[in-house]
């Protein structure tokens, strides 16, 4: 019997519990492709799995972690031979298929995209699920025709995974970024990410007028509710924000007016069953759309045994930048 150490969700009389365990490799599921997993990532849906604030995992007992990058082990699918860098995000894993905090994984070989050449299995868990919605919001503003031309951007949750990410990404393209952040105290890191300019969290979390002072001719959203309410009625003519977070709230008390009177747009962002060609191009931005040097500067590593901590600490809102988990 081979088994190696997972970090797995139980059901309990309460609610769930996560904890360190043996997992046995003959329990894993159906998959074409088992992986030998290097690094993983605390992603806030992450947070809410393993803490249990809201119903992420839908199988008990669940090994948790929604991504990961390692080495395949063995396949039976034709992309896929033994001693391939692969990535994964999102597809359900962590949620209803065993996840990333494990030793091994065995998923579809059509969930996966290739580790970029130039990138190590660390710097890809570094950008992690966070990052890569970071830049597929990006790449939503791009096809709405945004440049650095038509004005300054706006990036919320902007201390957060997916904020960080996306203020330099953002910068690096050119883009005045305005960076929105409840923490003051992290001005000099947002700053030292690209952010031309700090703008308190309370700005956009008052009452939401229907059409607001034109700031922005865009952003990417990462907190939902009321801050991209304001968000969308500060938007320019014809902007418009890519929505992929809820860091704040589900909710969204908003009107027509930003999109009828303005023709502002509100994009979408799902990583988790984002289309294959669209994740590839992604990552492959990411490959040279993200300075490694500020990646560097927006990630601490943990061991396995930590994350429910970090956990923890994500849902409260209090991890700068990105988490990896050392796991092989
Ligand atoms: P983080 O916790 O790292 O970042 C979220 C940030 O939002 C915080 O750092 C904080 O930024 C801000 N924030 C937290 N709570 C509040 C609040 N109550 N009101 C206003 N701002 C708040 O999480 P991630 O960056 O990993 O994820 C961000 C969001 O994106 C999550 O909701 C996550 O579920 C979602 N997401 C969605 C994906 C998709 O496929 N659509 C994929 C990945 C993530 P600051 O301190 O700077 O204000």
């Amino acid at each position: 019997m081979a088994t190696f150490k997972a970090m797995v969700v139980e059901k309990t009389e309460t609610g769930t519990k996560a904890a360190l365990a043996d997992f046995d490799d003959a329990n894993l599921m159906d998959g074409d492709v088992t992986v030998r997993v290097e690094y993983s990532t605390v992603n806030y849906k992450d947070g809410l799995a393993i803490t249990g604030k809201a119903p992420v995992v839908r199988r008990f007992p669940m090994i948790a972690g929604i991504d990961f990058a390692g080495t395949v082990e063995s396949s039976s699918h034709a992309a896929w031979k033994a001693g391939d860098k692969v990535i994964l995000n999102g597809w359900g894993v962590g949620e209803t298929h065993l996840g990333a905090y494990a030793g091994k994984a065995r998923v579809k070989g059509d969930w996966l995209v290739r580790l970029p050449d130039t990138m190590s299995a660390r710097e890809a868990m570094a950008i992690g699920t966070a990052g890569y919605t970071a830049m597929l919001s990006v790449m939503a503003l791009e096809r709405h025709g945004l440049s650095p031309a038509g004005g300054p951007v706006a990036v919320t949750g902007a201390a957060g995974g997916v904020g960080s990410v996306a203020v330099a990404l953002l910068s690096k393209l050119g883009f005045s970024v305005s960076a929105v952040t409840g923490r003051a105290e992290e001005a000099d890191y947002l700053k030292g990410l690209g952010a031309t300019e700090i703008v308190e969290r309370a700005a956009l979390t008052g009452p939401v007028k229907m059409l607001a002072k034109e700031r922005w001719a865009g952003g990417v959203d990462a907190v939902g509710s009321t801050t991209l309410a304001n968000l969308l009625s500060m938007t320019r003519y014809g902007g418009a924000v890519a929505a992929c977070g809820l860091a704040g709230g589900m909710d969204l008390p908003t009107s027509v007016a930003p999109f009828i009177l303005r023709g502002v747009c509100l994009y979408g962002i799902d990583s988790v069953m984002c289309p294959l060609p669209r994740r590839q191009e992604a990552w492959k931005r990411l490959e040279t759309g993200l300075d490694r040097p500020k990646l560097a500067a927006m990630t601490r590593e943990i061991g396995l045994a930590e994350v429910p901590d970090a956990a923890a600490a994500i849902v409260a809102g209090q991890i700068r930048g990105r988490v990896v988990v050392k796991i092989g």
